[in-house]
């Protein structure tokens, strides 16, 4: 068994797309490097009995694990850099997790995935903290309303004091933290948890990493009392502080994204991820109405409607196509019906429909809302598309990160022209790269805009591998974009040190600039000129 496939799975319950959409629960994690995200990934499918079953998925340091890893300048690095779906069961729910890229460079891909997911799991290290890619990408789930929940990792070993980390997510990011589960003894000497509505201790025996789970003993308080002695007071009384500064369980707030329930854990001993789960099938929301780009909310029940969050190309050298990653918003998905392109209008033929499971794949007959249908040679679709049935619907695109990094791109051998061409519109539509040009550059030279530098070091790989068409990169100076109307290009013309270009996929103008100082000083001296900020600008 690999995935557990939706149709299994809906013998429990109604088949209608409310009840399944109501037993889906469909995240990411989000996570600053190291902080153990590939760790957890494998330690929940372990629980779900998903890895455990399919087999070795090969993972980072070539050990076993879920994360895709399809370049070999990705193994070589040992980072994701593409995003792979895992969907499991748990509890008669149906579970889907989104991986996201670990490295910050791909940040903007990981906003896409964020726009896919109806919660987050901010994942940290018990010694570290808050860290800077754990920030930005909270941002991106505040900005977008994305619930997360809290996972406080490598409790196994020495760290910071709970209190001291449930103070620094409240002090920096403004989310007031519930704890749900509670340590007894510090980090580095974890013995349990405490379960906080009912005051039980779940007393753990380590398993070792990639055994099954880790023993439980429910102790009541009274037996903990007796047994665990000053660490059980210690955790009971700052227990009882949470419990006087009001730090109890609020729904509507975790809902509202100003409140986190917190738990703490070890994803590399498997303690804490059953409650991990628990918890997302607890709390977490289901799949419910999404709002059209005029906000009016799409019902889970009515007809299909699915957004493409992502499209990828070549993930394993013996499949070279492109697929188009769409999350189901309503209805029921059948592989081979026909939907609407809504972007073009054109009708779109789902016959090659595919779950996708780190580099395996299978064909997927029926989805669900909240769900993630693989379409295979989806040229036509770009990332933000909406696909729809029966009844039209338009989602809001997905905004585009700011870039910080430019560089001219040039074929290294003109007689690869064509190739190159093709691919640089090819990584342009699947969004690897903001591709942006000017008259005065030319079709030859156009000026590639990145989030994070890596993301060139892909381009120029997948243009020579893949496209045949070796590239020279020349890096430019500016190091950030403002978008402006064709007022503010004339008016910014010849200006030193500042360019104007258009972003091919949507023709918006972009004005670069060298430095925050000179977009300080120009804006200053030019108080109607339109420099509007990119979304998740810094
Ligand atoms: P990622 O970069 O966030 O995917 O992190 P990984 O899952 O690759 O973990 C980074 C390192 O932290 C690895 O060496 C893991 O074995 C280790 N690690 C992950 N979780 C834990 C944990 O709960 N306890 C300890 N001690 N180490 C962990």
């Amino acid at each position: 068994m690999t995935a557990v496939s939706t149709a299994q799975a809906a013998d429990a319950t109604g088949d209608d797309p409310l009840s399944q959409a109501r037993r889906r629960r469909t995240f990411a994690v989000i996570s600053h490097p190291d902080a153990g995200k590939s760790t957890l990934t494998e330690a929940l499918a372990l629980h779900a009995e998903v890895i455990s079953a399919a087999g070795a998925v090969h993972g980072k340091g070539g050990r076993k694990g879920v994360t895709s890893d399809w370049m070999d300048m990705e193994r070589e690095r040992g980072i994701s850099v593409t995003s792979a779906v895992l969907q499991f069961s748990y509890r008669d729910q149906v579970i889907n997790l989104l991986d996201t890229p670990g490295h910050g460079d791909f940040s903007e891909d990981t906003y896409r995935v964020l726009a896919a997911v109806d919660a987050a799991v901010m994942l940290l290290d018990a010694a570290k903290g808050l860290e800077p890619q754990t920030l930005k990408l909270f941002d991106v789930c505040r900005d977008r309303g994305v619930p997360v929940l809290t996972f406080v990792n490598k409790w196994d070993r020495p760290g910071r004091e709970p209190l001291e980390l449930l103070d620094e997510v409240e002090q920096t990011i403004g989310l007031r933290p519930m704890p749900i589960t509670w340590p007894v003894g510090i980090a580095g000497d974890l013995h349990g948890l405490v379960e906080r509505a009912d005051g039980t201790m779940h007393r753990f025996t380590r398993a070792a990493h990639g055994a099954s789970r880790a023993t439980v003993e429910v102790l009541d308080p009274e037996t903990a009392a007796a047994e665990e002695g000053p660490d059980w007071e210690r955790a009971t009384e700052e227990l009882a502080l949470l419990d006087e500064i009001g730090a109890g369980y609020d729904e509507e707030a975790f809902q509202a994204g100003t409140a986190t329930p917190v738990m703490f854990g070890s994803a590399l001993s498997n303690i804490g991820v059953a409650r991990l789960l628990d918890a997302l099938v607890e709390l977490a929301p289901p799949p419910g109405p999404r709002p059209d780009q005029k906000g009016d909310p799409r019902p889970v029940d009515a007809p299909f409607s699915g957004l493409v969050f992502k499209v990828q190309a070549s993930m394993d050298k013996s499949h070279r196509d492109r697929v188009a990653f769409v999350r189901v918003c309503s209805g029921r998905f059948e592989r081979g019906m026909v939907l609407t392109h809504d972007a073009t209008g054109r009708p779109f033929a789902t016959k090659y429909a595919q779950a996708m499971f780190g580099r395996d794949r299978s064909t997927i007959e029926e989805a669900f809302p909240g769900d993630i249908v693989g379409l295979v040679n989806a040229t036509a679709l770009r990332p933000g598309d909406t696909l729809w049935a029966e009844e039209p619907v338009t989602f809001p695109t997905i905004p585009s990160f700011a870039p910080e990094h430019f560089a001219v791109c040039r074929v290294a051998d003109m007689s690869k022209t064509k190739q190159f061409r093709k691919g640089v519109e090819q990584l342009d539509s699947e969004g690897v790269i903001q591709v942006l040009s000017s008259d005065l550059r030319g079709d030859q030279a156009p000026v590639l805009a990145a989030v994070g530098p890596l993301q060139f070091e892909v381009v120029s790989a997948r243009l020579a591998d893949e496209f045949g068409a070796p590239v020279k990169l020349d890096r430019l100076d500016y190091q950030l974009a403002r978008a402006t109307d064709a007022a503010g290009a004339e008016a910014l013309k010849g200006a030193v040190g500042i360019e104007v270009l258009t972003r091919r996929l949507d023709g918006q103008l972009l004005a670069l600039f060298p430095h925050k100082w000179r977009l300080q000083a120009v804006a200053q001296n030019n108080p109607d000129l339109l420099l509007a900020p990119l979304v998740a600008d810094a």
